[in-house]
């Protein structure tokens, strides 16, 4: 395993294997951002990068699909940061 350890104040990213991926949406039911995260592909969204970085995406992915690595400040720059959940709940 190549896992990049998250800092813990870290705002993260992720890569999905899209080749592996199943469209179960198994990650975006455990996300608890849930619909700032859904895609046109009914699963996470990898553009935007985490702020809560629980890892429960990527651990609860039944073919290892996602991977995460520390957010690049030009991506933060460029799309923000999910932080909080929609609808303020
Ligand atoms: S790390 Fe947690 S909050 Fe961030 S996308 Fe994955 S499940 Fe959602
Ligand atoms: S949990 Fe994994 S297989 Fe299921 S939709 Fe998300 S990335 Fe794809």
């Amino acid at each position: 395993m190549n896992r990049q350890r998250v800092k813990k104040d870290g705002v993260i990213s992720f890569r999905i294997d899209w080749q592996a991926c199943i469209r179960c949406g198994a990650c975006v039911a455990v996300c608890p951002l849930q619909a700032g995260f859904i895609t046109p592909f009914d699963t996470i969204a990898v553009e935007r990068p985490c702020g809560v970085a629980c890892l429960a995406c990527e651990n609860i992915c039944p073919v290892s699909a996602i991977r995460h690595y520390p957010a690049a400040d030009e991506e933060i720059a460029a799309h923000g940061v999910a932080t909080e959940i929609p609808g303020g709940l």
